[in-house]
């Protein structure tokens, strides 16, 4: 039995890097603009930390500018709605990105609503997500826009797929799903209250898995010859040694039977910070009326 090809989401990523990199130099050149990313980060959560470090990382690298904005924990919603708004008004600023989780007494929804929905990176604002829905041009969510960008790596063409998600999160499994549907794919999503996940999961050319729940996804889940993207990333602590991630798939299960299937690390992960760099030069283009400077179809 052959084994499944495996999905290089690094190399994947990197090429989009580059384009972006590519695309921002012609910006300057071209029409005097710098493309720039704010970052706002409340508290101090560790992994949080390191998020927005790597996203500045990532900017710096292609050649958008990045502004980091921290407030304290207490710092309340009204101090993170004026920064919203200043942010809004900022002409140096194209892209917002609001690193979750806020604090517990800070509404994310409030503040999602709050952002320029032209800058919304993060394509989370109800705005974007309408158009997500109605199939019409906006900002579409970075992990969702990666794992369309993964499955086109081997499909270029989805039409008529029949397609599994799992999972119905505000985050990933509904735009991965809105996403699908405009590719023309037949779309199940399956939940925690679906009866026979495995089954339904059979049925799929294109299965998606971002369930949260490390390995839970094994061979007899999975079509002979399905497509696997695993949206995965559970990190599994160990007491003699390092911790490591573990994707929601049980990749060397997975990979016996599956056609093409994504690794965790090496992935989706990759994709999800090289379309945030695309999403923030595509609004830096769309809010001065240019156009999309890489037009890719998610
Ligand atoms: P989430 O908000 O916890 O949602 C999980 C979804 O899975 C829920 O809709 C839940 O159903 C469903 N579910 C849980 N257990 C299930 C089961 N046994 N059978 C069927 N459905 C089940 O998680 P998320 O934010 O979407 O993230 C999912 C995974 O992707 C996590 O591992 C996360 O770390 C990872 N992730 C990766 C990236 C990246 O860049 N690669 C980005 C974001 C997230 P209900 O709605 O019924 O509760």
């Amino acid at each position: 039995m052959t084994e499944a090809t495996v999905i290089d989401g690094t190399a994947i990523a990197g090429g989009l890097r580059q384009r972006v990199a590519a695309a921002a130099s012609l910006l300057r050149d071209r029409h005097k603009i710098a493309a720039g990313l704010a970052a706002i980060l409340v508290g101090d959560n560790p992994a949080s930390e390191v998020y927005v470090r790597n996203k500045a990382r990532a900017c710096a690298e292609v050649g958008i500018a990045s502004f980091e904005h921290r407030l304290p924990g207490d710092c309340g919603e009204t101090r993170v709605l004026e920064l919203v708004a200043g942010l809004n008004g900022d002409d140096r600023v194209d892209g917002i990105l609001v690193q979750l989780p806020l604090s517990s007494d800070i509404d994310a929804r409030q503040v999602m609503a709050a952002l320029d929905p032209a800058k919304d990176v993060d394509g989370f604002h109800p705005m974007n997500v309408g158009h997500l829905w109605r199939g019409e041009p906006g900002l579409v969510p970075c992990t969702p826009q990666g794992v369309l960008l993964l499955l086109r790596s081997v499909h270029p063409d989805l039409s008529g797929a029949e397609a599994v998600v799992l999972g119905r999160s505000q985050i990933v499994g509904r735009p991965v799903a809105a996403l699908l549907l405009a590719a023309d794919c037949t779309v199940t999503v399956v939940h925690s209250k679906t009866r026979d996940a495995a089954a339904t999961c059979r049925r799929a050319d294109i299965l998606v898995a971002a369930l949260g729940r490390p390995e839970a996804v094994t061979a007899d889940w999975i079509k002979p010859g399905a497509t696997v993207i695993d949206v995965g990333i559970n990190r599994i602590a160990a007491v003699d040694r390092p911790s490591r991630l573990l994707g929601d798939v049980d990749f060397d299960g997975a990979r016996r039977i599956a056609g093409a299937i994504t690794p965790v690390p090496g992935g989706v992960g990759p994709m999800t910070i090289a379309c945030l760099l695309r999403n923030t030069l595509l609004a830096a283009c769309r809010r001065r009326g240019l156009p999309d400077p890489l037009s890719l179809r998610a």
